[in-house]
């Protein structure tokens, strides 16, 4: 994968307002969808109420009316006495000329034909009982027409409340769709969004926590896999140069350490850190009253081997007898330059003779050990060796006794172990 440049990353804050912003976009496109359709059902339910309910209410009245007439004329066939008749004509005439029949273009012809057909059989009633028969089988033709046409004003007035209601359901169905729709959208922008905040911003935050909460100088600067946010770039470079910084100030505490420790010319312990660590040993070997012996060694003749090789030549004699003397003791015993070509050693859990013994053996050995010059020459020194004992009092005064049996030890002749006398 090709690494994420400065121009790839963007800030926090863009990608946060680029999110709120798309989420807003979104919001506005589905709640004005939504309204729209809430406006739609509130139209169909205004138009219900305000138009059609009140035209049912006339299919219904005009219905009623044009069943009344129907059954007036009736009663102007059935009534006994003529009285009778004229008032049921007379209630024919009135509902006839009802606004709500003269308003309907069909109802209107229905009911002066029924008016015009009942005036005339009324007239014939008592004149001609046989034209009145007749005007009876027209007028029961008549009636059963007017019987359709309230069945159909019936149906026409359920069937626009069914239209209406049509209409608003199909309007409803859309809307639930599109707020299914809509619920939906907001789901995956959520899910979407929470998967963006997780893999962008959690878990870097969540490995740079673990980085630095194990950051260890010791091991490789630290490496984190690519990101897109600008602020998380610049905390994960903050790591990796805290890392950095640590480590260099891990490698200058090491360093000056041992320069305030370490003889820099032989590695070995510098006066200084030995006198500290040897005092430590002495309480500790007094307060067990453990037996610790101390030695001090001086080459021989070393002013010549100088004089004669040269001063670096000395040098590599020097570097080289540090080396077979730090492998020749234990690793519990102190080997030190004391200064110049003079080292001393302490030897914890041991008796002057023991440390005799092991000095001995050195001597003899760096006595037979050839130190090559770079120039191919080989050379061969010696050294002198006073041992004291350092199990009871003072460092100074065990160091002072082994100075003299070392003053001893070049007095009798140099390359020998001199032990003094307690
Ligand atoms: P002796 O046998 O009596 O000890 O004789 P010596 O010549 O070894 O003793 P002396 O004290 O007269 O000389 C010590 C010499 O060690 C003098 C000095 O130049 C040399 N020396 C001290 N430190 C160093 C060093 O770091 N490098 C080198 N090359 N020589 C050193
Ligand atoms: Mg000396
Ligand atoms: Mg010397």
């Amino acid at each position: 994968m090709a690494k994420a440049t400065q121009k790839d990353r963007v800030g926090a804050n863009q990608a946060f307002v680029t999110l709120a912003a798309a989420f807003a976009i979104l919001f506005s496109i589905a709640f004005t969808l939504l309204a729209f359709d809430q406006h739609r059902v509130l139209q169909s339910a205004e138009q219900l109420q305000e138009i059609t309910v009140p035209e049912i209410i006339r299919y219904q009245r005009l219905a009623r009316n044009i069943e009344q007439l129907r059954q007036e004329g009736e009663h102007v066939f059935s009534a006994s006495k003529d009285e009778e008749r004229q008032q049921a004509l007379f209630i024919v005439m009135l509902v006839a000329s009802h606004p709500s029949i003269l308003e309907n273009e069909s109802a209107a012809i229905a009911a002066r034909e029924a008016e015009a057909m009942l005036t005339d059989a009324s007239r014939l009633a008592d004149r001609d009982p046989v034209l009145f028969k007749v005007r009876y089988a027209e007028w029961q033709q008549h009636s059963r027409r007017l019987g359709l046409l309230v069945d159909d004003l019936t149906v026409q007035g359920a069937g626009r409340v069914a239209e209406d209601l049509a209409q608003m359901s199909v309007v409803m169905h859309l809307s639930r769709y599109k707020l299914v729709g809509t619920l939906a959208l907001v789901g995956i922008f959520l899910v979407l969004s929470m998967w963006l905040l997780r893999r962008h911003l959690v878990r870097p935050l969540q490995r740079i926590d673990q980085t630095l909460s194990s950051l260890n100088v010791n091991e490789h600067s630290p490496v984190f896999p690519e990101t897109q946010l600008n602020e998380i770039y610049a905390i994960e470079q903050a790591t990796v140069r805290l890392h950095r910084l640590l480590q260099e100030n891990e490698a200058s505490r090491r360093d000056l350490e041992q320069q305030a420790t370490l003889d820099s010319l032989t590695g070995l312990m510098n006066r200084r850190h030995f006198m500290a660590k040897a005092e430590a040993e002495l309480r500790r070997a007094e307060r067990y009253g453990h037996p610790v012996a101390i030695a001090l060694g001086d080459l021989d003749h070393f002013k010549h081997l100088n004089d004669t090789y040269g001063h670096a030549a000395g040098d590599i004699v020097l570097r080289a007898f540090a080396a077979l003397l730090t492998e020749s003791v234990r690793e519990s015993d102190l080997v030190c330059r004391y200064g110049g070509e003079e080292f001393v050693l302490l030897f914890p859990e041991s008796t002057t003779e023991q440390a005799r013994v092991l000095m001995e053996r050195f001597r003899h050995r760096f006595s037979e050990f050839d130190v090559a010059l770079p120039d191919g020459l080989l050379l061969r020194v010696t050294l002198s060796i006073g041992i004291a004992d350092a199990s009871h009092g003072p460092l100074e005064n065990a160091l002072q006794r082994a100075d003299d049996a070392l003053y001893e030890a070049k007095w009798q002749g140099r390359n020998r172990v001199v032990v003094a006398i307690e």
